[in-house]
């Protein structure tokens, strides 16, 4: 039984099996030729052909010995690169005779599919190739050698870090134990595991075949393994363009064996994902998403990805929403995130402003950008942009809580109005969209990264400031409360605190318990003293960007802000005793 909706079935003779193909979508269009791992079949992909076919012919084949493909007699010596070479021209022969196919190999697929990319005789049948988690045997062996010859102690860690996480490589060369374990326990028990370590979603996978197919595939390893990693080919380069993705917390594959790719992959785009082994069951949306854009990038004859920026390989193609994008830090890290390829949500409550950041947005490398006029304290507005943003544009990445006001001021001198007025903006707006972002992301399934921003003024109290540290107090905590709660579903969630940063939020913070004359004064002062600390807020930008790379749960931005948050752990009188000081008139 298949479980890939609307699929057209074909069966392909070669090398004494038939194997099973099927295809979806429009055969005019470029052909995408999926190739599935160890222990799976063709639906494996299931998620990411169907996101496919809207706009490719999409083909997928259960490996010989795999899902309803035969397997060869006998097994031993039925499985080598070679044979499955043969398996791939044929099929794509039949399914794409007179255009190469763009390929895409996860696991064994993709360990199979560097054979075939870097292979004389299959030149001119491909036209590029999406590699996760399966690196080529060749490249995997040199890698090897180059470290026990020139050992060092970071490379020696390498190999040993490498070593244990291959450890049912070894298992797998035992005889018959693997199979007599598949075919018992271990194939009842898998799912579960799956499940539970990887999170794999349950619908339909894996398939009813998974004892043969693990029993069968052993042979994989058998008959290659070994072999290659002892004599690597010394001409393993890859004869189209490659893109590689990278599971940042795959268990069984360490990112350095990607290391050199460059040496046997000249036209090489990194991507990396916050993911375990299992991405095209858990992260569908992502790879269908880069799968396309490289595709249409080799078909347009361009080069991918045009971003250049240090982050380019995890934000390329994500959707990012930023709150407060018409200036300052917002601004900064909307035109961050377009130097890293995503695509851009501009929202401010200043439509203009909103609009300029997203027109520079697209200039500076987001393949798209908008800008959305609304007031983030306005729960109706947010909900309505919540709903507009995913019916068009889809489910947010990252979301970024930013829009914030300035309210300074003696707690006795601010008026109930005043106190709503910041609430409102800085705390509900973050609560606002955290909830119904935050809900879209979590129903979605596929992990993803609040950001909100909070101050240092979380931590460090001050007479100066009551109204407006208790806010970005109660962000931070909200931050910390929240990413307990997420942490299941894979969603990140970071409180950024800067400390003073040259922007225009000096200009229009509140001042209360003064005329306006007075108010427009201290702004002005505030602004001056801002513009002497001149603290960029690009590099506050760049720190959100890291944070959320490393999935950080607070990031003090500024070296003020950094001693404050040293000192509130360790030394809180002191900043007590600094509270008290009188801000100067
Ligand atoms: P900014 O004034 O330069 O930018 C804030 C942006 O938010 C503006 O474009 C403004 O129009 C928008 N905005 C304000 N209220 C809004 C609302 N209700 N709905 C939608 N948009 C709204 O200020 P900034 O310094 O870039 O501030 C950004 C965030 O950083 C704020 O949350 C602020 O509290 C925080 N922060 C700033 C500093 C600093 O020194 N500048 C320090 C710590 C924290």
């Amino acid at each position: 039984m298949t479980v890939l909706t609307g699929a057209r079935e074909r069966w392909v003779r070669t090398g004494g099996v038939e194997l099973c193909v099927a295809e979806l979508g429009d055969p005019s269009q470029p052909t995408v030729l999926l190739v599935h791992g160890y222990p799976d079949s063709k639906e494996v992909w299931s998620q990411v052909a169907a996101r496919l076919a809207d706009h490719f012919h999409v083909v997928l084949y259960d490996v010989r010995g795999h899902g309803r493909s035969t397997a060869p007699q006998p097994l031993r010596g039925g499985f080598t690169l070679e044979k499955l070479t043969d398996d791939f021209l044929a099929v794509a022969d039949a399914v794409s005779p007179d255009r190469p196919v763009h390929l895409v190999g996860h696991d064994w697929g993709s360990v199979q599919s560097w054979e075939f990319v870097t292979v004389k005789r299959t030149e001119g049948r491909i036209a590029s190739f999406t590699s996760m988690s399966g690196p080529s045997l060749d490249h995997f062996g040199h890698w090897i050698q180059k470290r026990m010859k020139r050992p060092t102690p970071r490379r020696m860690g390498q190999l040993l870090g490498q070593g244990a996480k291959s450890w049912y490589v070894y298992l797998l060369h035992t005889p018959a134990l693997p199979e007599m374990a598949w075919r018992g326990p271990l194939g009842k028990t898998w799912p579960r595991i799956l499940r539970r370590m990887e999170r794999v979603p349950s619908d339909n996978y894996p398939t009813s075949s998974l004892p043969s197919d693990a029993a069968h595939g052993a042979w994989l390893y058998r008959d290659n393994v070994r072999s290659r990693l002892r004599r690597p080919r010394t001409d393993a380069y890859a004869h189209a363009p490659v893109q590689l993705i990278t599971p940042l917390a795959d268990v069984f594959l360490s990112e350095q064996l990607y290391d050199e790719l460059e040496l046997w992959a000249p036209q090489l785009t990194r991507r990396t994902l916050p993911a375990k082994h299992w991405v095209p069951r858990t992260r569908p949306d992502q790879l269908a998403s880069w799968v396309a854009a490289f595709v249409r990038s080799v078909e347009g004859g361009r080069q991918e990805p045009r971003a250049t920026g240090r982050y380019a390989d995890r934000f390329g193609g994500q959707l990012v929403l930023i709150t407060g994008a018409g200036s300052g830090i917002g601004r900064a890290t909307a035109y961050a995130f377009a130097e890293a390829g995503a695509r851009v949500v501009a929202v401010d409550r200043d439509g203009e402003a909103a609009a300029r950041t997203a027109e520079m947005s697209r200039l500076i490398g987001a393949p798209d950008a908008w800008a959305e006029t609304v007031d983030v304290s306005d729960e109706q507005a947010m909900e309505k942009l919540a709903e507009k943003v995913a019916t068009e544009y889809g489910v947010v990445d990252v979301l970024v809580n930013n829009a914030g006001i300035g309210l300074s001021g003696s707690f006795l001198d601010t008026t109930s109005d005043d106190w709503r007025t910041v609430l409102d903006v800085n705390l509900w707006g973050v609560i606002h969209g955290c909830r119904l972002f935050g809900r879209q992301m979590a129903d979605r399934g596929q992990g993803g990264h609040i950001v909100n921003t909070a101050s240092a003024a979380a931590y460090q109290p001050s007479r100066a400031l009551p109204a407006y540290s208790t806010t970005k107090a109660a962000v931070l905590m909200l931050s910390e409360c929240l990413r307990a709660e997420l942490a299941d579903d894979r969603i990140g969630v970071t409180a950024i605190c800067p400390g003073f940063v040259n922007t225009n939020i000096t200009s229009t913070a509140r001042f209360t318990g003064v005329d306006a004359e007075e108010e427009a004064r201290r702004q002005k002062r505030s602004a001056r003293l801002y513009g002497m600390r001149n603290y960029p807020p690009e590099k506050v930008a760049e720190a959100i960007l890291r944070g959320i790379v490393n999935n950080e749960a607070v990031v003090p931005v500024t070296p003020e802000a950094r001693g404050a948050h040293l000192l509130s752990r360790f030394a809180p009188g002191v900043l007590r005793r600094i509270a008290r000081v009188k801000p100067p008139v």
